[in-house]
């Protein structure tokens, strides 16, 4: 039987109008939650990623500013800017758009963020809030992922899941949300040896890898729930995740698409991140 699917589009639609009505509560106590985004260089992906933030705040009467700056931009003038933001009382959350170029420490960079701003939730200080179980701002994708898990009632307790991924932003945190669950946890990478053979243990497997068709449905258990984190172009330009969907669809129990999954997920948890900056300042 084919798998449910997760609709994101759908789940990020309801997220982001539960948003909009405690953003318009702010704004009239005077108090409108302010996201400011900084993109530096011209990385087509990450004008896209921008472009789609910035929207999200306008269209959910958020205030928003974007600078962008080119590729050229010293570090020094970005911490600058930085530190300006972090002492504007109209912004609660600031992104800086990942990757920077090369000649910028994106650590020296993401660690110049007030912590109580840092909406993405790299901060080393939310990093550890997550992983100590401390309040703090967790990062949006995984933030997302758990929220699709939330939605379909989904009870990890001794659960098996299995993250495809590592990085400090996607894999890492997720492993971390899905323990403070009871899962139990599984982190796969590069150099993990025979993927499959994990994957088809897991109950619950997120791919957040970066690889068209990394899991198949040879690897994945009857009735498991899939996400996909992945972003890929195929060959004819389309977008797609790392799991292969139509295959996978027959054996998962749910699964999340792409484009339509975690991508819009990420987004609404970044404005659900500057309300609570925002209704923290307000406090
Ligand atoms: P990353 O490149 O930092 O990390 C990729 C991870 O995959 C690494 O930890 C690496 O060890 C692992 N990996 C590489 N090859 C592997 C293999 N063959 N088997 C198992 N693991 C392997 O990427 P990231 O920033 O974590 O992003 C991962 C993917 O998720 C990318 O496609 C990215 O575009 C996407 N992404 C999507 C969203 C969204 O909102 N939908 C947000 C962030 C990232």
């Amino acid at each position: 039987m084919p798998a449910q699917l997760i609709d994101g589009n759908a789940l990020a639609k309801q997220i982001r109008s539960e948003a909009a009505q405690r953003a318009a509560s702010l704004t009239e106590r005077g108090h409108r939650p302010g996201l400011a985004v900084i993109l530096v260089g011209e990385d087509p992906a990450s004008q896209v990623y921008v472009r789609n933030k910035v929207k999200a705040c306008q269209d959910n009467g958020f205030h928003s500013s974007l600078d962008r700056y080119p590729a050229d931009l010293s570090e020094a003038e970005l911490l600058a800017r930085i530190d300006a933001l972090n002492q504007d009382p109209s912004i609660h959350g600031i992104l800086v758009q990942l990757p920077l170029p090369k000649h910028i420490d994106s650590h020296k960079v993401l660690e110049a963020i007030a912590p109580e701003k840092d909406v993405d939730g790299f901060h080393v200080a939310n990093a550890g809030a997550l992983m100590t179980g401390a309040p703090g701002f967790w990062p949006c994708t995984p933030h997302g992922c758990m929220k699709m898990l939330e939605s379909i009632g989904y009870d990890l307790r001794g659960k098996h899941a299995v993250v495809i991924g590592r990085s400090n932003i996607v894999g890492k945190p997720m492993a971390m949300m899905l323990l403070a669950k009871s899962a139990t946890v599984t982190i796969c990478h590069s150099a993990t040896k025979d993927l499959g053979a994990l994957t088809r243990q897991a109950d619950v497997v997120v791919a957040a890898v970066g690889k068209l068709d990394l899991l198949t449905a040879d690897m994945v258990k009857p009735g498991a729930v899939v996400i996909d984190v992945g972003m890929n172009r195929k060959a004819d330009g389309k977008l797609a995740g790392d799991v292969d969907f139509d295959g996978v669809k027959e054996v998962a129990g749910w699964i999340t698409p792409v484009p339509g999954g975690v991508g819009p997920m990420t987004r609404a948890m970044l404005l659900v991140n500057t309300l609570e900056a925002a209704e923290r300042a307000a406090r």
